[in-house]
């Protein structure tokens, strides 16, 4: 028996040897009284508080975030109470007014009449992580944002185009309203790279953009970079007569812009070209027929002398 006893006690001091050395830092709760019955040392070191400072679970609760204690409280006692083993992330607060990411992962134990007798739990500093996590959710967010815009106008480009198109038509079929489509193509813009550089022409784009996005007033229209020199307009519940005021309102902005074009054969200024179309899609109706007939409006306005509006 003093055999047994002794290695025991040497058990004993290698376990502790063990908790209080890890990262991990464990903790003991009495669940009748709701104290602390052990906290490993390391505390301190992540915290700032001293093992004797937890006293009760109050002073776990206290020493929370304002926006994490209440759910963080919540839950852990509902689960406590069920017997059920958990865990959560919560920023604890330093006792320097800081915040650290902690995991607490909790283990129920209950006593031989089932009843929970105490909570014991591992700590575990996770703010390196969370903060990892962040930049990873940050990162992800830009690069969705970059992917839908144009890198030189930073209008919405061809594959947010796609995406709302696909959209509307979806609800213009549904609701049985029309939607109308305006592709806008500079004139003569090759001329215009060769007489002026690329640099200017670039630039030229990106006023043009900027100028004809403010002709898309409602909150649905939509307006985008449909790759090179062309542009194009979406513009939901909207009928044929009101689409063609707002392409001949495109015209009036470019005038207003005055880009100077010496080698235009229609103009002195920059002037664009467009077609017009408008659908209430029926049942058999296609998207891409729809673009395709805006296309060949366009395309009749450039054979027609460019500078003008051509409706499908
Ligand atoms: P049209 O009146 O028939 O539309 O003639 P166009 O010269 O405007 O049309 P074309 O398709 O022959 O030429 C388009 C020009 O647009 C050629 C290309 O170099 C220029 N372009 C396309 N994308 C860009 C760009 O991002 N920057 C610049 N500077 N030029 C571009
Ligand atoms: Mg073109
Ligand atoms: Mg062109």
């Amino acid at each position: 028996m003093g055999d047994m006893d002794t290695s025991i006690t040497q058990n004993n001091d290698v376990y502790k040897t063990l908790l209080e050395s890890t990262k991990a830092i464990p903790w003991r709760i009495d669940w009748k009284t709701m104290r602390f019955s052990y906290i490993g040392p390391q505390i301190e070191k992540l915290l700032g508080w001293s093992p004797e400072s937890w006293q009760t679970v109050n002073e776990w609760a206290e020493r929370m975030h304002p926006e994490d204690q209440q759910w963080v409280v919540d839950f852990c006692v509902a689960q406590s109470k069920a017997g059920v083993d958990h865990e959560a992330d919560y920023r604890a607060m330093t006792k320097d007014g800081h915040y650290v990411w902690i995991r607490d992962v909790v283990h129920v134990v209950r006593d031989e009449q089932g009843e929970v007798e105490a909570l014991i739990g591992f700590m575990f500093d996770i703010t390196e992580r969370k903060e990892t996590e962040q930049k990873l959710l940050d990162l992800q967010k830009e690069l969705e944002e970059l992917s839908f815009k144009d890198g030189l106008t930073g209008i919405p480009n061809r594959r947010m185009l796609d995406k709302v198109l696909e959209e509307e038509w979806m609800t213009a079929k549904r609701h049985q309203q029309p939607l109308s489509l305006l592709v806008m193509d500079i004139d003569f813009f090759k001329q215009y790279n060769d007489c002026y550089g690329h640099i200017q022409g670039d630039d030229c784009l990106k006023q043009v953009a900027q100028t004809l996005t403010s002709a898309a007033t409602r909150s649905r229209d939509f307006f985008a970079r449909f790759g090179g020199e062309e542009f194009v307009m979406l513009l939901p519940e909207t009928d044929n007569p009101a689409a063609v005021k707002i392409a001949e309102r495109c015209q009036q902005l470019m005038m207003k812009l005055q880009i100077s074009h010496q080698q235009s054969e229609v103009s002195q200024l920059l002037t664009i070209s467009i077609g017009i179309g408008t659908i209430v899609p029926g049942p058999h109706d296609q998207l891409v027929d729809f673009v395709e007939q805006v296309d060949q409006a366009l395309y009749r306005a450039k054979e027609s002398g460019r500078n003008c509006i051509k409706a499908a």
